[in-house]
């Protein structure tokens, strides 16, 4: 392959570039060689003045592949447009006219000339891909007098009016936006007339009339203007349309949704025809250099023969597999492995190859990277490592924290959505897929759940008290709330579907059915959540549950292999530990004891009756009551962890959470402590506070109620003797939450060391543990040196710190966060770059966190730090971690494996950057 990178001139046009009359606008390609390989060395430099196409075309070219001449008017040219009021400017006509005139050259033809006309095709092409979405004239040139001229030196009249008729049908509807539809009727109305079936049948004459048909309803729809003969006109007139369909609405959409902000417009391609619509022995097709689905590497496309342009993609026939082509044109498909091959090299990436076969000689028309499903992206990187066309690091470097995240959500596929009744459409906050009976409280959830129904639990909103019910729940749906809403929260550490913010959902005040309009879902109803869209469907849809492939688990490793920073979990219970071992975690970041309390009924009112006990005493009975629960959990969770580091956080919210709030819980608590239910309500009342979030909670619990504490620090280390004794090994650091000053922490720090010691010396016991602090109040973080001093771990809980520092409730700031983070362009102010609760706020919360660790290390160096909340599992956040000298991150189970892939990613970046400094 000849080098597709000449490094010498580049002096020449930086030279060239710096003096601002020299700026080239357009650029050809042809004969070998294409203009801008050596002002845009790279390829992404490239795409940016070329566009993707347009890239694709010129390295073709320069590569030695049949790509038939043209040239590219450069992106900048987009946006020089619009600043013009959408006027293709005196420059730009200048250079356009210059550069036809080398293709003119190049193929010995001249645009429109009567007796052997020159056609192009007029194609857009942005910097990154927008298949589909934005316009492509074919056939351009052709006029009442060339098609006359094509026809008799072709000798193939059918071919000529064929060409004519798609000429005329695509510059009305796209460069002057007549509607689509009566063309389309014209022609089959010609069909019917014939009583045929396919295009290729129509004959010559009849195509003709066609395109007498065609021109006639144009001058009707243009105000009695003629279709337009000259082909200059033409030209400027197709240009225009390709600049236009950069802001038309579909490409408009397509970009928003895609969160394409950084493009400034389209290029347009103007390129020889070639056509494979001659006959039998030419066609067109498109292909993909492995498998898009699987990502095997085998040959995977459709062509039809006989055809041009789009016929393959807008499915007018069925196109033939591409293996077939190697016994109607052998000579071709052999070549076009050799191309395949080449490109890959190249490129070292799958690529999507559009060609087209005129009289059996084959052209290039494009390349580009192939999209491909989240199996196929794993598998690819994973063997073009092994074919040695990429190094580890560039396969990880090149797989995206969503790219994980799709492989392990199951799946409703689009066809299935296009055929079902959707309901509504709130806010995707999980994705992923789920199916089910609609439970509309959580007691029902559990209890279908248990009898085998898979349910979707359907809510106004969820709280700590539903965590039963969702966990039982295939999926879950909200009619509040937005992408950090409990529900959503908690779904995601699943890796449960879950949509939230579904205003349409109108639940009825007896819980039993919601109405959307005029249909009525009733509870035991299925319904179906399509967590990538947001949608609600009527009836139980088929999903795919997916399985990851090989090629991820050995990508993994590799990560693994490459990163320094450990990559911990958020468990409470033995299950989600196992969960997160097989995905790889290396120990729990963060164990939530409270959970704990809400599993059963029974422990339930053990906490209960500890809140509303009247006396140390009694406290102290109930807790007794709570202890075995814990033990065994921790005893459950140890073994899980095989002696891998287990962080135990005490209590943490404020205890009204977890008080009775209906009469049949005040009867039982009544029931079991012997206090009337007046008393247990003015307890209940009495824990009310007008901001929990900032009241009695954290440690501020244990300060004044030692004995929970106690009991807790109890059950952690005897349910780590009792595992040690049995021959496992244990690590459990104990966290004590949301501190705030030294002297609060070291009156925990001794209290809980003075216990844990007497309980392991009178077991006998050699059990090692720690006990350390979460920092997550920035006056924690500003006194971190002294904290320090008596805590021997860090952990940054940032959901709070970011919460605190910011002075914003997670719970409500969905109200106005969307404004904040969406960009001006979508409507909003573009304050934050993301929402701060999902990705850390680096520049504020970052610089507490990175004082915080700093001072920490500067009273007890080597002090050992991590990260647990939501930030632990997203990606440039983990980064962040990476940078700021962390020793680990914890994050929920489904996000261990992002959380490896970020690791390994700063990584390598940290290890590049080494390099570059270096040389
Ligand atoms: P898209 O961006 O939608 O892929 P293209 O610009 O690639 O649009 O054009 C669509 C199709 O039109 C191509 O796949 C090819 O089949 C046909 N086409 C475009 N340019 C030419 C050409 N110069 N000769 C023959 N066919 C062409
Ligand atoms: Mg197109
Ligand atoms: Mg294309």
């Amino acid at each position: 392959m000849p080098k597709l990178l000449s490094k010498a001139p580049a002096k020449k046009a930086a030279s060239k570039s710096s003096s601002a009359k020299a700026i080239k606008r357009v650029f050809f390609f042809g004969n070998g060689k294409a203009e801008g390989m050596a002002s845009a060395p790279t390829e992404k430099d490239r795409k940016l003045i070329l566009g993707g196409k347009g890239a694709g075309l010129a390295d073709m070219t320069s590569a030695g592949l049949p790509v038939p001449p043209g040239f590219t008017i450069s992106v900048p040219c987009c946006e020089e447009y619009y600043r013009d009021g959408r006027k293709i400017s005196d420059a730009v006509k200048k250079e356009v006219i210059e550069n036809l005139a080398k293709v003119e050259k190049a193929m010995g033809k001249k645009l429109g000339d009567p007796n052997d006309p020159l056609l192009v095709s007029v194609r857009s092409g942005a910097a990154r891909s927008m298949p589909g979405m934005m316009e492509t004239i074919l056939n351009l040139g052709l006029n009442d007098k060339s098609v006359e001229g094509l026809a008799a030196r072709t000798g193939n009249p059918r071919f000529a009016y064929d060409a004519y008729r798609r000429f005329i049908q695509m510059y009305s509807t796209t460069a002057m936006g007549l509607s689509k539809e009566p063309m389309e009727h014209l022609l089959s109305g010609i069909k019917n007339k014939l009583g045929v079936k396919t295009d290729p049948e129509i004959p010559a004459d009849s195509l003709k009339e066609l395109c007498q048909q065609f021109k006639k309803f144009y001058s009707e729809n243009m105000k009695g203007q003629e279709f337009p003969q000259n082909p200059l006109d033409q030209l400027w007139g197709a240009i225009g349309a390709v600049f236009g369909s950069w802001e038309a609405d579909k490409a408009v959409t397509y970009r928003r949704v895609e969160k394409i902000s950084d493009l400034t417009g389209t290029g347009v391609n103007v390129q020889t025809m070639v056509f494979g619509n001659k006959g039998d022995n030419s066609g067109t097709g498109v292909c993909f250099t492995r498998d898009p689905n699987s990502g095997a590497n085998e040959f995977y496309g459709d062509y039809l023969i006989n055809a041009q342009g789009e016929d393959v993609v807008a499915g007018i026939r069925t196109p033939l597999k591409l293996a077939t082509l190697n016994d109607k044109m052998p000579k071709v498909y052999k070549q076009l492995m050799a191309v395949r091959k080449q490109l890959e090299t190249h490129y070292k990436d799958m690529q999507d190859l559009e060609f087209t076969v005129e009289e059996e000689k084959l052209y290039m028309l494009q390349c580009r990277s192939g999209k491909r499903s989240p199996v196929a992206i794993f598998k690819i990187a994973v063997d073009l490592v092994k074919e040695k066309l990429l190094t580890k690091e560039q396969a990880i470097d090149r797989i995206n924290p969503e790219d994980i995240e799709r492989l392990f959500y199951p799946q409703l596929d689009a066809k299935t959505a296009a055929g079902a009744t959707k309901l509504a459409t709130g806010i995707n906050a999980v994705p992923g897929a789920a199916c089910g009976k609609v439970a509309f409280t959580a007691a029902t959830a559990e209890a279908e759940a248990a009898k085998g129904e898979k349910v979707i639990l359907v809510r106004k909103e969820t709280s700590p008290e539903d965590v039963g019910g969702m966990h039982a729940a295939q999926g879950i749906l909200t009619v509040t709330g937005g992408k950090t809403s409990h529900a959503a929260v908690v779904a995601r550490g699943w890796g449960k579907c879950c949509i939230v913010g579904c205003e349409a959902l109108d639940i009825a005040s007896d819980n039993l059915s919601f109405k959307v309009g005029d249909k009525v879902v009733k509870a035991g109803d299925s319904i179906t959540l399509d967590g990538n869209t947001g949608d609600v469907y009527v009836g139980s849809l088929p999903l795919k549950a997916p399985e990851q492939p090989e090629a991820f688990y050995t990508l993994m490793k590799w990560c693994d292999e490459l990163r320094t920073l450990k990559v911990r979990t958020n468990a409470d219970t033995p299950y989600d530990a196992v969960n997160a071992v097989k995905m790889g975690a290396e120990g729990i970041g963060l164990c939530r004891t409270e959970h704990m309390f809400f599993d059963t009924e029974e422990r339930r009112l053990a906490i209960q009756e500890m809140i509303v006990a009247e006396s140390v005493e009694k406290r102290k009975e109930a807790l007794a009551k709570l202890l075995p629960f814990q033990r065994q959990d921790f005893v459950g969770i140890f073994k899980a962890m095989d002696g891998k580091p287990v962080t135990i956080r005490l209590i943490d919210p404020p205890l009204h959470e977890f008080t009775p709030k209906d009469d049949a819980g005040f009867q039982k608590l009544s029931q079991i402590t012997g206090l009337s239910i007046e008393h247990i309500k003015h307890r209940c009342e009495q824990l009310h506070e007008s901001n929990p979030m900032l009241g009695h909670r954290g440690c501020r619990l244990c300060i004044t109620y030692p004995e929970i504490l106690d009991m807790q620090v109890t059950a952690i280390i005897e349910g780590a003797i009792e595992v040690a004794k049995a021959g496992g090994k244990v690590f459990p650091e104990i966290m004590i939450p949301l501190t705030i000053d030294r002297k609060e922490l070291e009156i925990q720090v001794i209290q809980t060391k003075a216990l844990a010691d007497k309980l392991i010396k009178a077991a006998g016991s050699k059990v090692k543990y720690m006990v350390g602090t979460m920092i997550e109040i920035p006056r924690a973080a500003l006194l971190a040196d002294k904290i320090a001093e008596v805590a021997e771990f860090f952990s940054f809980g940032t959901n709070d710190l970011t919460q605190m520092t910011l002075g914003l409730s997670r719970d409500d700031a969905g109200r106005f966060l969307p404004v904040y983070v969406a960009s001006e362009k979508d409507g909003g102010k573009g304050i934050f770059k993301a929402d701060p609760f999902q990705s850390l706020d680096q520049e504020g919360v970052g610089m507490l966190v990175k004082m915080g660790i700093q001072k920490g290390r500067s009273t007890r160096p080597g002090l050992k730090v991590g990260i647990c909340g939501e930030h632990g599992g997203e990606s440039a956040s983990v980064k962040f971690c990476h940078a700021a000298g962390m020793n680990y991150v914890s994050c929920s189970p489904y996000r261990v494996p992002i959380a490896r892939l970020a690791a390994a990613q700063a990584a390598i970046a940290d290890k590049a950057a080494a390099k570059a400094k270096k040389k």
